[in-house]
């Protein structure tokens, strides 16, 4: 078959491909450590689980509206205005099935080709795969090491133009678990407002966060009519395989991105909305335990990769990544993480399936055992000895 032109210009997520590429190693007797997929090795919350068995029973397996069950477009409204401190109403958000339809849809409705599109780099590989799918100009705002990987917004701010049309902002950080402080949304919320130009605020992890309370560029002056909040259930209730997410927006958007979901997957499973209600209004101990947990573990791997000869690791303060710089060790990204999949066992994403800024680097997600991670670090030392 003859694809289109554009599919040539869309990208994928590299963690998909290594899960493979380990579950087939798997499949020949090899043991192996995965460090490359992000999501919690947690289980879902029992009540939250046990409120989408009642609502399966209670015949919850109807089509429903394609912006979302009321029930949940009201909690995740309240959620919001409680931890974000903005004003949302039901009519501002849209339900998807998992967060990433949101940046498709948005990505989709705002840019038109030649559109530039502010994005951090190292950075999820979607946004620029989804600027370049629809044939925007992605415009890579660099995060630096030495700066901890926080967002460098003055960068950002000199790049934001007449052609810039959308920014994309994620804090905490995936890959790296920087963040942008305060005053720093403030400006940029100051520079969007200034130009008129919306913001997609990737929030997905705004509940993974060690030192520091979550403030949303939402809530900045001047936003309201441009902020477009994406969040979801994945990691903070590890729900990653239930498919769920939203966007919250002006409510005009919010009209435009249902649209887009009435043409594509119509509307979200349910009886997993109704869960997600349970989730948001319910007990939220366990999001305080996974959190109290992974601190330990980024706490345990950034110690124990800054023992690893060649390596120098900056201590993330949110999300559950870390971002080495492995330069240190003489491997190109790449190769090294072949090396440690194929030859020691150890599943991990090279710097680069983040972009072009993500070199000299590796992505290990630290949601694993305390053990297996103990475990993939002397897996990495004695790789790293040996090809001394
Ligand atoms: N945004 C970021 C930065 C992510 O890392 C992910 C998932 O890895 C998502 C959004 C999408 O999450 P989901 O579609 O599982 O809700």
């Amino acid at each position: 078959m003859r694809l289109s032109e554009r599919m040539a210009r869309l990208g994928t997520e590299t963690a998909f491909d290594v899960l493979v590429r380990a579950r087939a190693l798997e499949a020949q007797g090899r043991e192996i450590v995965h460090l490359e997929i992000g999501e919690p090795d947690f289980d879902t919350p029992p009540h939250i689980t046990a409120a989408a068995i009642e609502a399966l029973k209670g015949g919850a397996t109807h089509y429903g509206p394609s912006a979302g069950i009321p029930e949940l477009r009201e909690a995740v409204a309240e959620d919001s205005t409680r931890r974000r401190g903005v004003k949302a109403t039901p009519e501002m958000v849209v339900v998807t099935p998992g967060a990433k339809p949101i940046m498709f849809f948005v990505i989709l409705a705002l840019v038109d080709p030649g559109d530039e599109v502010l994005y951090p780099n190292p950075g999820f590989p979607i946004y620029e795969s989804m600027i370049r799918y629809i044939g925007g100009v992605p415009v890579p705002v660099r995060l630096r090491e030495e700066k901890g990987f926080d967002l460098d917004v003055d960068q950002l701010c000199d790049k934001l133009g007449p052609r810039t049309r959308l920014v994309i902002l994620n804090y905490p950080h995936n890959p790296t678990g920087g963040g942008i402080p305060e005053a720093g949304l403030r400006a940029i919320a100051d520079a969007a407002a200034r130009h008129g130009v919306p913001v997609l605020s990737d929030e997905i992890y705004g509940r993974i966060l060690y030192d520091t309370v979550h403030a949303s560029i939402a809530a900045m002056p001047g936003m309201e009519p441009l902020a477009i909040v994406l969040d979801g259930f994945s990691k903070t209730y590890a729900m990653t395989g239930w498919r769920l997410g939203y966007g919250v927006m002006p409510a005009p958007m919010a009209q435009v991105v249902a649209k887009l979901q009435t043409n594509s997957t119509s509307c979200t499973a349910t009886f997993s909305q109704k869960a997600a209600v349970v989730a948001l209004r319910g007990d939220q101990s366990s999001v305080e335990r996974m959190v109290a947990e992974f601190r330990r573990r980024r706490d345990a791997i950034v110690e124990g990769l800054r023992t690893v000869p060649g390596v120098q690791c900056v201590r993330p303060s949110g999300a559950f990544y870390v971002f080495p710089n492995i330069t240190g060790t003489g491997y190109s990204s790449r190769a090294l993480a072949d090396r440690l999949l194929e030859e020691a066992g150890v599943a991990c994403l090279s710097g680069t399936a983040f972009g072009e800024f993500g070199e000299g680097h590796l992505r290990f997600s630290y949601a694993n055992s305390m053990e297996n991670i103990e475990e993939a670090l002397g897996r990495m030392r004695r790789l790293l000895a040996r090809s001394r």
